[in-house]
C-alpha cells in the first residue's frame, strides 16, 4: 500500500501554523482515507457526488467533507444534509440552490467562492469582476443557510513559478478587497483555499489558509 501515513506527516510538517490541510481523497480507496484518519486527519475533499456519498456512509461520522469540484445544481440536494463546506461556488444560481437545499434540512452550509484567475480557459470559477458583481448584487445577504467563508482558486498548471506566484498574489489581494468591502466585521470570512501538491509551498507564501493536497499524500490517482 502507498505510505499514506508517512506522506501525511510529511505534508503536515511542511505547513506553517495556521494553514489547514484538506486531504483530497477523490479516486482513492477507503482504506487510504482510514490510514490518514487514524493519524488524526479529519478533513477530506471529494469532487464527485456519488463517490462522496458512498465514502461518507462507509467512513466515520466525524469526518468533515469538503466538496471541491464543479458542482451541478441538481446534485446539491444530495450533499446538503451532510457536507461541511462547498469550496467551489462559481455562480449565483448554485449559491441559491445551496441556500434552498440547506434550508430544507435546517443547516448552514459553509461555502467558498471560486475565483478564475488562471489563464487556462477550461477552468471553472468567477472572474474577479463576476465575483464583485455577485457580491455587490447583494442577494447573498438574505441567505441564512449559506455562510460565505472565503475564496478558493486553482493556479495555472504550469512550471513557471513566477506565474503561479502572481496568480496567488492576485487572489490574496482580491481577498483583502472583498474582506474590507463586505465582510470587515465577519470573522468567519477568513479562508483562502489555494495550493495543491505541486504548488502549495508557493501558495502558503501567498497567505493560503487551506491547502488541498491529494497526490502528495495518497499517490497518483487511478482513473
Ligand atoms: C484534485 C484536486 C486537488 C488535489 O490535487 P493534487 O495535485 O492531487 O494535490 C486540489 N484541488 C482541486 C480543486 C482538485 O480537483
Amino acid at each position: 500500500m502507498y505510505p499514506v501515513k508517512e506522506k501525511l506527516h510529511e505534508a503536515l510538517r511542511s505547513l506553517p501554523d495556521g494553514v489547514r490541510l484538506v486531504a483530497i481523497s477523490k479516486y482513492h480507496p477507503e482504506d487510504f482515507i482510514m490510514a490518514a484518519y487514524e493519524e488524526g486527519q479529519r478533513v477530506f475533499g471529494e469532487s464527485h457526488e456519488q463517490e462522496l456519498a458512498r465514502k461518507m456512509k462507509a467512513l466515520p461520522a466525524d469526518i468533515e467533507w469538503h466538496f471541491i469540484g464543479h458542482l451541478q445544481t441538481n446534485k446539491v440536494k444530495y450533499i446538503a444534509p451532510y457536507i461541511s463546506m462547498i469550496e467551489a461556488v462559481d455562480s449565483l444560481k448554485l449559491l441559491r440552490e445551496i441556500e434552498k437545499q440547506a434550508a430544507k434540512v435546517d443547516r448552514v452550509v459553509k461555502v467558498l467562492l471560486e475565483l478564475h484567475i488562471a489563464e487556462e480557459s477550461t477552468k471553472y470559477g468567477l472572474t474577479l469582476d463576476a465575483c464583485r458583481q455577485l457580491l455587490s448584487d447583494g442577494e447573498w445577504r438574505q441567505m441564512s443557510h449559506v455562510q460565505i467563508c472565503g475564496l478558493m482558486m486553482m493556479a495555472s498548471n504550469v512550471d513557471d513559478e513566477a506565474q503561479i506566484a502572481n496568480e496567488f498574489r492576485q487572489a490574496a489581494d482580491f481577498f483583502d478587497e472583498v474582506k474590507a468591502r463586505y465582510f470587515a466585521s465577519d470573522s468567519y470570512f477568513c479562508e483562502r483555499s489555494w495550493g495543491m501538491s505541486d504548488d502549495y509551498p508557493i501558495a502558503v507564501q501567498h497567505r493560503s489558509t487551506m491547502v488541498r493536497i491529494g497526490t502528495m499524500i495518497f499517490g497518483p490517482r487511478i482513473y
